[in-house]
């Protein structure tokens, strides 16, 4: 009601709330860092469902990170009681998802279809390579696989690239054997998400129809960093002007933090969106909430040095605040140490550590940190770094849980089938290979192929995984888990291991893990409600200790006929593809956090720590040749900056160890455009850097830094987005709550009860769990198998 929605729209500046309240026509905001667009989008969202303009179902809102995503899920929760779980709010690729699994028959995917990552994609590619006999010299396996994903980027399948040369000829035909062997083996890769949603809109006019009459608001945020495929994907959901009426799109960005250039972002798109839905107003947002005056300062005088910019002011009204620090450590160890004392003497004076964040150009640079942080015993939290679902260990047990699933994806069997060791060598694989690409089928089916000692073994292997499917029938995920880990001789095999304690801990990690997913992802309603704190309306409570920060991003959705779902367990393999985590701090301790400056983005902390500011670090060696890239670094530079909400600490080292080199460094030409009244050098600042900072530079470069000392982020740096999002099973839910959920189901049915299906005929129900529009039943159905289904969709007759 208007009592409500007042509340809502308390503390909002006027041109927020002319924001927030705008008409419901397609509208742009473009503002600088901190001014609120993020808390604007939310409130816009929330205020068009408190005044029944749209219900939760109406809206679609889109953004980068799951961590962003999640934090919108947060602060909606907050200020409006309803089940967000339902709402389409997420990253692209999170939505895309959900897109193909309600679609997945259109889209000519096999239901449970796999998600690759990064790494598992990298390794499809090197096995064509290699099955075309092709040289890895001249066919960089990394290349090629930038390649490909460049070229779905730019919405180009295999037939649509252009052919100049040999070598592209053949790059062309690798692309090809990848997307046969994708579509094989059941599985898409990141790209492949975007673009089979983008097609399959595109060439369906009655899911276009759908999807248009449905979602009357669109919501994009850090829409900068769009790129032209997703640019073109939210054109087929929202509308084309030029056929007349659109969803009205909200579309927010800043061009200074446009930083995803390198891998196709277009700041284009920002006019282009202007221009063709009509844009009436652009609005302006100009003060900023997050920092103190010397911050902003700093961020201004920094990016005012970029020339193509569309122009914005930010100004604050908070006061100077404490000066910016500055600090030149001898060596990378050295700066780790003074650092960490300096966060512990922020802690020990109040700061909690979650609002210490630690940021840094690449990856490689965070290893000294942690190792300082480690030492000492201080928590703390990487987001971006070696993930989770990433490790070794890890990619083995998804392996065999993705076997269950679904035996034909020739990826997990490869990686599981001689590990732990059982005799199968590389001979064997080679055979089973040429065996399956004669037939045209997967490993799987074609071990009945091979002969002889091998060809038994490899049964032997065929019927584990057989085995686990039939023995892990109707058991939760925690127990399917559990008897994989026993069955596959994972466990027996680190034990042996001499560092396998480390990686046994890692897959007990997998267990928890999926004991979160499930109560997370069943139970929607319940486990995301957060509290409005009653005492100032308009601000978002904390999380209560124990209940979960974020929401698992994998949906459940029926199949509209037969009320089929996934199983807990295909769900929760494509959450581990598309949610990536960390498990250095136990979830909900307080921990320091450190990330990249891409994984940084949109998010804000009390105090913050840029370190590495070194030329050739930041700006990146790869970036400092161009003027583009120059004015990219500065961005990224800029959106450090502004992550500080109080405290500032720049620090940079004379020496730094990267990748087994020492590198001899010049501080970073970004200091000196920094204004000196903003700053306090903690160290004396070292004259004499202005004129002769380049022959410095090629003196240090000389000393023994050599090129290609640090691996980029640039555009072999893997493409995969640099921010790491915390995963969503962190947090401890109580197990009680799927208990008691499942008892109150009310649909009347019981474990162990026959039942009627119009399609797939008679079962028996093995397991029930959720409640209410969550109930979901898994049954027995015989010859058609296995089932899950949604009891909201699926038709079901009670049989006596
Ligand atoms: P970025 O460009 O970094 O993504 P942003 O423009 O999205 O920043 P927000 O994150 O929405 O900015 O807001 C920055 C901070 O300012 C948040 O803590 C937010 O709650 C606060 N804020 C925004 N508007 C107001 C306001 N009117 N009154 C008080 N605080 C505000
Ligand atoms: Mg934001």
């Amino acid at each position: 009601g208007p009592a409500g929605s007042s509340r809502l729209l308390q503390g909002l500046n006027p041109e927020q709330l002319a924001a927030v309240t705008l008409p419901g026509e397609p509208a742009l905001i473009l503002a600088g860092a901190g001014s609120g667009k993020t808390r604007v989008l939310t409130t816009r969202i929330a205020w068009l469902m408190q005044t029944g303009q749209i219900t939760p179902g109406g809206v679609m809102a889109v953004t980068f990170t799951n961590k962003a995503a999640k934090e919108m899920l947060t602060r909606l929760s907050a200020m409006l009681p309803v089940n967000v779980r339902g709402m389409w709010i997420g990253t692209f690729h999170g939505l895309c998802n959900r897109f193909l699994r309600a679609h997945w028959k259109l889209a000519a995917l096999p239901q449970s279809f796999q998600i690759l990552d990064t790494g598992d994609s990298l390794s499809a590619v090197k096995r064509i390579i290699k099955a075309m006999k092709l040289d890895e010299e001249r066919f960089v396996p990394k290349q090629v696989s930038w390649f490909i994903a460049g070229s779905k980027e730019d919405g180009l399948r295999p037939q649509d690239v252009v052919i100049h040369d040999a070598q592209s000829q053949k790059m062309v035909e690798i692309y090809q054997a990848y997307e046969d062997q994708c579509q094989r083996e059941g599985v898409v890769d990141f790209a492949e998400l975007m673009l089979r949603t983008y097609e399959l809109m595109r060439d369906h006019a009655s899911l276009r129809e759908h999807y248009r009459h449905r979602f009357q608001h669109i919501l994009v945020d850090e829409f900068q960093d769009t790129n032209k495929l997703q640019y073109a994907w939210l054109k087929m959901f929202a509308g084309d002007p030029a056929d007349g009426r659109t969803a009205a799109v909200l579309a927010v960005g800043d061009d200074d933090q446009s930083i995803y250039a390198f891998r196709g972002a277009q700041v284009g798109n920002m006019s282009d969106f202007e221009r063709e839905y009509h844009v009436r107003q652009v609005i302006k947002l100009e003060r900023n909430y997050r920092s103190y005056g010397n911050i902003l300062d700093s961020a201004n005088a920094l990016i005012s040095h970029n020339t193509r910019r569309l122009g914005k002011n930010l100004r604050t009204e908070a006061g100077p605040g404490e000066p910016v620090r500055v600090y030149e450590a001898t060596s990378d160890y050295a700066e780790a140490q003074w650092l960490l004392e300096e966060a512990q003497q922020l802690h020990r004076a109040g700061t909690p550590r979650v609002e210490i964040a630690i940021l840094y150009r690449s990856n490689a640079q965070s290893r000294v940190l942690e190792s300082a942080l480690f030492n000492a015993g201080v928590p703390y939290r990487v987001y971006g770094g070696q993930r989770f679902f990433e490790r070794a260990e890890i990619k083995h047990a998804l392996a065999y849980l993705r076997l269950t699933e679904n035996p034909n994806d020739d990826t997990s069997f490869l990686r599981v089938v001689n590990f732990p060791t059982r005799g199968i060598g590389a001979r064997t694989v080679e055979q089973l290979q040429d065996a399956a690409r004669a037939s045209g089928r997967s490993l799987y089916q074609s071990v009945g192929s091979v002969g002889g000692a091998a060809g038994s073994k490899l049964a032997g292997f065929t019927t584990l995984i057989d085995r686990l499917r039939e023995d892990t029938r109707g058991l939760t995920l925690r127990e399917i888990i559990e008897r994989m880990l026993e069955a596959s001789g994972l466990i027996t095999f680190y034990r042996t291991e001499k560092e396998g304690q480390d990686r046994i801990e890692n897959l007990e990690e997998l267990v928890t893990a999926a004991e979160a997913f499930v109560t997370i992802e069943g139970f929607g309603k319940d486990a995301v409600a957060l509290p409005v704190d009653e005492t100032s309306p308009g601000t978002i409570a904390a999380p209560l200790p124990g209940q979960p920060e974020a929401l698992a991003a994998v949906d459940l959705l029926p199949d509209a006929e037969t009320g089929e779902i996934l199983s807990p367990l295909a769900a929760f393999l494509t959450h581990a593809a598309l949610e990536a985590g960390d498990n250095q701090a136990q979830a909900g301790q307080d921990a320091i956090q450190l990330m990249t400056v891409h994984a940084a983005k949109g998010l804000e902390f009390d105090c913050v720590f840029i370190t590495g500011l070194e030329e050739g670090l930041c700006p990146h060696e790869n970036a400092m040749t161009e003027a583009d890239g120059l004015e990219e670094e500065r961005r990224l530079m800029y959106v450090a900056i502004t992550r500080a909400r109080q405290r500032l600490y720049m620090s940079f080292s004379q020496t730094r160890m990267l990748h087994g080199q020492t590198r001899y460094n010049v501080k970073s030409r970004f200091l000196e455009e920094l204004p000196e009244s903003a700053l306090k050098w903690i160290t004396p600042k070292q004259q004499g850097f202005g004129s002769g900072h380049a022959q410095q530079y090629q003196q240090a470069w000389q000393r023994g830094s050599g090129p290609g000392g640090i691996v980029g982020a640039g555009r072999n740096g893997g493409w995969q987005p640099a921010a790491a999002p915390p995963p969503a099973w962190a947090a401890p839910v109580p197990t009680a709550m799927a208990q008691s959920a499942a008892k109150a189901s009310g649909h009347g049915l019981r474990q162990g009860q026959s039942v009627f299906h119009n399609k797939f005929g008679e079962g028996v129900i093995l397991t029930l769990e959720g409640k209410g529009d969550d109930a979901r039943a898994q049954i027995n159905f015989g010859r058609h198998g296995t089932k899950w289904l949604a009891l909201s969709v699926a038709k079901l007759t009670p049989i006596e």
